[in-house]
């Protein structure tokens, strides 16, 4: 398939939701596609779909595109995939944008392929960095070898180029711009699909109980020092109403399952307060957990570099200090 790459211009990203509500990611990749677009000397647009949704297209203006895509109609929701793929799709081979931003979640990971494959399009999935080079392409890093080296992708010859992004790595953008008219800048586009189109119906929701350390307020960590007993993180993070957290290690002994790794190859947390008990603070685990309010390291060897990153630390054995920390919160409480 040959294309001509001039006829392909502006960033694009998907803003998902759930029921009128948007995803935390979606506003991260605005705030990420806002930079991309102004280094590109590009515009930052917004696609919205779902049913009864235009004010998140109005939301996503105040926060920083440039113009918003609604794609509004009761057959995008509940989300299935082929009506969003179909819609989105069309309005790619249509419009012709040179960059598609799509979070990393269920959502996102279901259809953008069914975006991609058509348009012979490059995309990099599960990406935790994004930029542009000195010639406008998207750079698209993300962990390859099974978490062991990063790779940076880029796609010269093809458009668009496609990304899904891990959420959390991104700030997320605010509502800056209340002097604009954000309905104004909201353009509802034909809907393509139909409900006589679509194969798919569905039948039941069910809410998985994977745990999701990334909205956790507070969050408690424990690495190789652990030594295989987790008990003072887990009776901690129950004191301080947080999630259990790991370092790759403490994930690679089986001690903790995967869903709960912090870092390049794990996730990526804010929370207001990280406790990191036994980590030494590699590079690959800070990635993750660097951009939390308050960091409290604890940890026997003084000189481990988890304390250059920590805003209180604490020298001692995790087995000693979390109990007494839980006990100290438990007596608090009382
Ligand atoms: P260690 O480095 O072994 O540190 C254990 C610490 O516990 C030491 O500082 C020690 O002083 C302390 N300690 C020992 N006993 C006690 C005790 N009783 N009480 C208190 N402290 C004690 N790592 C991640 O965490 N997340 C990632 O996503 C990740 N991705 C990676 C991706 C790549 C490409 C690569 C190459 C590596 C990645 N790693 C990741 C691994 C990372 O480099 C480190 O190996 C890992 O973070 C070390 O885990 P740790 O700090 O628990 O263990």
């Amino acid at each position: 398939m040959t294309i001509d790459i001039d006829d392909y211009r502006d960033v694009w990203v998907f803003v998902e939701q759930h029921e009128g509500d948007a995803a935390p990611v979606s506003w991260e990749l605005l705030s990420k596609g806002r930079e991309l677009a102004d280094e590109t000397g590009e515009s930052l647009i917004a696609l919205v779909m779902g049913d009864g949704v235009s004010h998140l297209a109005e939301e996503a203006v105040a926060r920083g595109a440039d113009h918003a895509l609604l794609a509004d109609d009761p057959v995008f929701e509940p989300y299935r995939a082929d009506p969003y793929g179909e819609q989105f799709r069309a309005l790619v081979e249509e419009r012709k944008p040179s960059i598609v931003l799509i979070g990393g979640t269920h959502t996102g990971r279901d259809f953008a392929g069914r975006v991609a494959v058509p348009a012979h399009a490059g995309l990099t999935a599960d990406c935790t960095e994004l930029a542009v080079d000195d010639e406008g392409l998207l750079l698209a890093s993300r962990p390859t070898f099974g978490g062991d080296a990063m790779a940076t992708i880029k796609c010269p010859s093809h458009r668009p180029q496609m990304a899904t992004v891990r959420a959390g790595v991104f700030d997320a953008s605010e509502a800056t711009k209340d002097d604009v008219d954000a309905a104004a800048a909201v353009e509802e586009v034909n809907v393509v699909v139909t409900e006589e189109d679509t194969l798919s119906t569905v039948i039941e929701r069910v809410v998985s109980d994977v745990v999701d350390i990334t909205d956790a307020d507070v969050v408690v960590a424990g690495g190789a020092g652990a030594e295989g007993d987790f008990e003072p993180i887990v009776e901690l993070a129950e004191a301080l109403g947080g999630e259990v957290a790991a370092s790759r290690a403490a994930v690679d002994e089986g001690w903790v399952e995967p869903a709960r790794q912090v870092g390049q190859t794990g996730k990526t947390v804010r929370p207001h307060l990280y406790i990191a008990a036994g980590i030494s603070g590699a590079v690959q685990h800070l990635e993750g957990m660097n951009d939390s309010d308050y960091v409290v390291a604890v940890n026997t060897d003084p000189n481990a570099a988890i304390f250059e990153h920590a805003d209180y630390g604490i020298v001692g054995d995790l087995h000693e200090v979390l109990p007494a920390l839980t006990a100290m919160i438990r007596e608090k409480q009382e």
